[in-house]
């Protein structure tokens, strides 16, 4: 077999496997367009950022991120149609002592999406995520260190429900969630997901490796880069680990044309 040969098998497989996680999510078809359609097929993200601090989207599988937001109707999930999947759910145990779903929020077409690991005390009292002293910290992160506002962001967690004392969520509990998160990056399509801890890294990007050596590398899911750095609550507990915060959104910043400052 010669290498162009290989090539486009390998691109083929590559395909394959991009649909058959959009099966998994649910996708029952996609829309290719006509070849002779002269208009790109992604459109670049929608930006809550300036236009001119764009620059282009990291290469990706363009058939299926585009056609990712085709659902079962020929619908796109919205993050409003997921939220009503999740209904009142019982699905896992750690529903029998919460308070509310915190659900996730922010912009529904956000350039970033923040992954953390389950809501604590303060989130489950008001049903948001990232609302707590820890979620204080990140919102220092995005909004004193990147410089955008808290809103322009999603922020989610792998668990919807507030594990008892804040207990890391167990596999099962993570099964039973993990379909939704994946779903709101699916809805949200952003250019950079950055995973907060070892839950959000290990779950969503099916590795066992810890965050200590995760932190800092680029990784992707489902095409999109991938910035796994420390939990705010772990610098809360250690904060000279904060430098290592700051290197890795800096490389997140770099990667979307958001101006760095020269020195903090
Ligand atoms: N920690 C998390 O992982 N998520 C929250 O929403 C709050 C604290």
């Amino acid at each position: 077999m010669n290498d162009l040969q290989k090539e486009f098998l390998d691109i083929v497989a590559e395909v394959r496997a991009h649909l058959e996680y959009q099966r998994a999510l649910g996708v029952k078809y996609v829309e290719i367009p006509p070849l002779d359609d002269q208009k790109p097929i992604i459109q670049p993200a929608a930006l809550s950022l300036p236009k001119e601090k764009a620059v282009a989207a990291p290469a990706a599988s363009p058939v299926v991120k585009e056609t990712a937001k085709t659902v079962e109707a020929g619908q796109p999930a919205t993050l409003e149609s997921i939220r009503e999947e999740i209904g009142d759910c019982t699905r896992c145990k750690l529903h029998k002592g919460r308070n509310s779903i915190v659900y996730g929020e922010g912009d529904p077409k956000a350039t970033i999406v923040f992954v953390g690991e389950g809501p604590g005390f303060e989130e489950d009292q008001q049903g948001r995520p990232f609302v707590g002293a820890a979620g204080q910290l990140l919102t220092d992160i995005i909004e004193k260190g990147m410089k955008i506002r808290r809103a322009e962001v999603y922020i989610c967690n792998i668990v919807k429900c507030r594990p008892p004392n804040n207990r890391n969520p167990e596999p099962d509990e993570v099964e039973a969630c993990i379909g939704f998160v994946k779903k709101q990056i699916v809805a949200i399509n952003p250019r950079v997901i950055v995973t907060l801890g070892n839950v959000p890294t290990q779950n969503l990007l099916g590795t066992k490796q810890g965050i200590t050596r995760m932190r800092g590398t680029w990784q992707e899911y489902n095409g999109i880069p991938v910035m796994p750095t420390f939990h705010p609550s772990y610098l809360l507990r250690s904060p000279g680990e904060k430098k290592w915060v700051w290197i890795d959104i800096k490389k997140v910043m770099e990667r979307l044309g958001i101006a760095v400052p020269a020195k903090e």
